[in-house]
């Protein structure tokens, strides 16, 4: 059986940061990906939002790799000359008992870290924003955009000089955890099995489905999986706004915000809608409550702007109504796999904190 020491199985962002990340560190790598190119699940179904950090729990993974990733992005960004663009944002208020709200998100941010947060009169916002209907808002400038496939091609490029190796087409079936390695059984044309000594479950949706086929994983401490689908609607014409625009949190959702991408095209979403099957299909109907919420900061909106655009998923480990989820990433200490390390629930703000979360999986992955 072929021997190599570390397996990445996943081309997502996350897989591919992991992969340079080890491969930096003088670890011999190879990503086994089940699609044909990178990326093409999640890491291209996003916002492509540089989140600040702001809404995540105190000490949470979220907020530590988000925040900390999010200051290695942007240098990454400058230095390899990925398109990207510090807008900003603003969390605007509709009504003076949202206005009371704002304060104690400005507060979580400072807590978590985010940098110069500042709370806006009307007036002020409507300075920045003169399209925009709120009471109040609060600016959150670390906020940005980027073009999440020229990063992931920067990633697997500096991976690739340090010597990872990508194959695609090669879904990894299941595999064993043996005394002296973890064998990993590939499908595909070129069916293969390997050992390795090193094992980074970084399959996205599919990660408990995986870590369900790895003979010696202890079963009872893989989560079920739950989709909850997040759709977008895209806006014909130019973007009435320049930063991004988000309402004030609602219980189970960052509410209908507007995004803009690198080339000015502005987007409304993702809503939730919790789905038992992968379902990319957005659903025209579903426009009637982007309408409603949207118009409550943005009242100039036309009937009929807005053309469905299209859909992630994000990989939930809590069912819809429990409180939210954390980064899950298990390593030997939790499931006494040496070796073995599962990524479970790297939802939004994952994009964000890939470079960040890698650095610790490369240091969970040595048993650390
Ligand atoms: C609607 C939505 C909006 C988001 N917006 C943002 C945002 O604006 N900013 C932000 O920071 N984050 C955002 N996120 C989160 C971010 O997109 C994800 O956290 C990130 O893309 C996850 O990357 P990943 O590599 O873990 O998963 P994926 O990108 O899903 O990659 C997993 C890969 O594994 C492969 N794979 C699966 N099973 C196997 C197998 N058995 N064998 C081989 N390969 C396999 C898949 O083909 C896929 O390529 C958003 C997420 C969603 C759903």
């Amino acid at each position: 059986m072929e021997e190599v020491e570390c397996v990445v199985v996943g081309a997502g962002v996350v897989g591919i940061a992991v992969a340079r990340a080890l491969a930096l560190a003088g670890r011999e790598v190879i990503v086994l990906e089940a699609a044909g190119t990178i990326g093409t699940e999640t890491s291209s179904r996003n916002s492509e939002v540089i989140h600040a950090g702001i809404y995540y729990p105190r000490d949470s993974l979220l907020a530590r790799f988000c925040v900390q990733g999010r200051r290695m992005l942007y240098d990454f960004c400058r230095d390899r000359g990925v398109p990207f663009a510090a807008c900003g944002k603003l969390i605007v208020a509709t009504s003076e008992s949202e206005n009371d709200r704002l304060a104690g998100i400005k507060a979580r941010a400072e807590a978590n870290g985010v940098e110069d947060m500042r709370l806006l009169t009307a007036a002020e916002a409507r300075a920045l924003e003169p399209n925009l209907v709120c009471t109040a808002a609060l600016s959150s400038p670390v906020t940005g955009v980027l073009d999440s496939h020229a990063y992931m091609l920067a990633l697997q490029g500096e991976a690739e000089q340090a010597g990872a190796v990508f194959v695609f087409h090669s879904p990894v079936e299941g595999g064993r955890v043996g005394e002296d390695g973890i064998e990993v059984v590939v499908g595909g044309a070129e069916a293969m099995a390997l050992r390795c000594r090193v094992l980074v479950n970084a399959a996205g949706l599919h990660a408990p489905a995986l870590a369900h086929r790895l003979a010696g994983m202890p079963e009872q401490l893989v989560p079920t999986a739950y989709f909850a689908k997040g759709n977008y609607f895209t806006l014909s014409g130019r973007s009435p706004f320049s930063r991004l625009i988000y309402p004030v949190p609602e219980p189970g959702g960052l509410g209908v915000h507007l995004t803009i991408d690198l080339g000015g095209q502005a987007r409304f979403g993702p809503d939730v809608e919790w789905i038992d099957r992968i379902d990319y299909n957005v659903d025209p109907r579903r426009a009637d409550r982007f309408y409603a919420a949207v118009r409550r900061y943005w009242p100039g909106l036309q009937d009929g702007a807005l053309q469905p655009g299209y859909a992630g998923i994000r990989p939930k480990t809590v069912p819809p109504g429990a409180p939210g989820q954390d980064f899950t990433v298990q390593g030997v200490q939790a499931h006494g796999v040496p070796g073995l390390v599962n990524l479970f629930g790297i939802e939004s703000p994952g994009l964000t904190a890939a470079i960040a979360l890698a650095k610790h999986v490369r240091d969970v992955a040595s048993g650390r």
